[in-house]
């Protein structure tokens, strides 16, 4: 039994069915398919390397439905910006829980949607109990002592937006207003849409009005604040039937994924701030080396015990890095008096420290021609590594 058909849970099914066809697991869904929250998440190699190595049928519908972007250009007032080599892909989160459900499905996973778990003595004929709800997750609230769990919120109001003006780049814009700095990134994510995420600080979201504007007034805004930018596109707040609304980033740790027969997968078991554009790896990363867990292990206590040990040891270079980058912006305050040169690089560094060398990198790579060079020299390594994991370059 599975609750949750998010990439977690879709992708546990897929993975779990995959190694072992005899399972029976069926997968529950609070809302009615094709509903989904945001629009896309970025990823990058590492992960369709994961995903091809683990079920290439899956892989392939994913990255067809995904975009490439390459380099990152950080604005600050717009007009001044600095840049990042490297590239990415990102794929909007509807299109890519189609290609899950209907993968499952094809595997003989049973997904019911519209059906929220409330209790856990519904699913007592079950072997293993799959808790996959996201991080608000209920079964986690429920059984919070058993799991030491820990949920903290972050400080600074966000939004996740579409935009009809396309970035081909990652992009970062960094804008002053009376009542302090707004941003966004944003990077393409489908065919003419863009994702665009606006963040700000507490005291600025009050005092811009955003807790006193209606939905529509907020965006317009928005609009207005980065004008420059948009050059002309609207901002979409509207995804599948809903506005998007503001919201503080929630971060949850747990002290253990798991209890009795009951483990928390994904974002139900860890979060990491979104700046760092992970949480989608390592959901569908816990999901399969639970599955694999499982096989691997004649007793489902012993293949949830290792997978509670090996996730979490797996887990910490990214939680550290999110949570330095989720403080980082919010102290964004700090670094937006420096040049557009410097703040890019204060940014690009804010993991943690970083090789001596890398300043003079960064300095470097301003120039246009390096960068052409550098773009080269990326797509070929790009396709070595497509072709290297079975993939058709394109
Ligand atoms: C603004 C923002 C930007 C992000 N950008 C990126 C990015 O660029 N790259 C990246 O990798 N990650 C990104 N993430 C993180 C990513 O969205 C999550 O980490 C990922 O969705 C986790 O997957 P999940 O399956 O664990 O949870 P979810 O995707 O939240 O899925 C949980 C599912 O459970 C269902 N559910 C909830 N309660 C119940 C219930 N009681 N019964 C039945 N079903 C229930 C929900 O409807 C949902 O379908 C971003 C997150 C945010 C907030």
């Amino acid at each position: 039994m599975c609750i949750g058909a998010g990439p977690a849970g879709l992708y546990f099914a897929i993975s779990a069915k995959i190694r072992d066809a005899g399972h029976d697991i069926t997968v529950i869904e609070r809302d009615p398919p094709g509903a989904t929250y945001g629009w896309g998440v970025v990823y990058w190699d590492d992960l369709l390397d994961m995903l091809y190595s683990n079920d290439r049928e899956s892989a392939q519908r994913i990255r067809a439905e995904s975009s490439l972007w390459q380099e990152q250009s950080i604005a600050l007032r717009t007009d001044e910006a600095s840049y990042l080599t490297g590239y990415g892909y990102s794929v909007n989160r509807a299109p890519l829980l189609e290609v899950l459900a209907s993968r499952a499905t094809e595997l003989g996973v049973r997904i019911e949607y519209e059906r929220a778990a409330e209790d856990l003595s519904e699913f007592s004929d079950a072997d293993l109990i799959v808790v996959a709800d996201g991080a608000n997750s209920r079964v986690r609230q429920r059984y919070s002592e058993q799991f030491g769990t820990i949920v903290d919120q972050g400080r600074n109001p966000y939004i996740w937006l579409g935009t009809d003006k396309v970035f081909e780049m990652f992009t970062f814009d960094f804008e002053e207003t009376p009542h302090g700095w707004v941003w966004f990134h944003a990077y393409p994510s489908s065919a003419g849409v863009s994702t665009f995420i606006v963040e700000c600080q507490e005291a600025t979201w009050r005092g811009l009005g955003f807790d006193r504007l209606s939905d529509g007034e907020g965006v317009r805004l928005l609009e207005r604040i980065f004008a420059r930018m948009l050059n002309g596109g609207s901002l979409i707040s509207e995804s599948r039937g809903k506005a998007a609304s503001w919201q503080r980033f929630t971060q949850v740790y747990n002290q253990t994924w798991r209890h009795d027969n009951v483990v928390l997968i994904g974002d139900a078991a860890h979060t990491t701030h979104f700046t760092i554009g992970s949480g989608t790896r390592l959901a569908m990363a816990d999901a399969m080396m639970l599955a694999q867990m499982l096989i691997g292990h004649e007793d489902t206590a012993g293949a949830l015990k290792t997978f509670d040990e090996q996730g979490h040891a797996a887990l910490r270079v990214a939680q550290a890095a999110a949570r330095t980058s989720m403080a980082w912006f919010e102290s964004i305050d700090h670094y937006t008096d420096r040049s557009a040169l410097e703040f890019g690089y204060a940014l690009a560094a804010r993991h943690g420290r970083q090789p001596p060398w890398q300043y003079q990198r960064h300095m470097i790579t301003q120039n246009r021609v390096v960068r052409r060079g550098l773009r080269l020299a990326n797509s070929c390594r790009r396709v070595y590594r497509a072709r290297r994991r079975g993939e058709s370059w394109r």
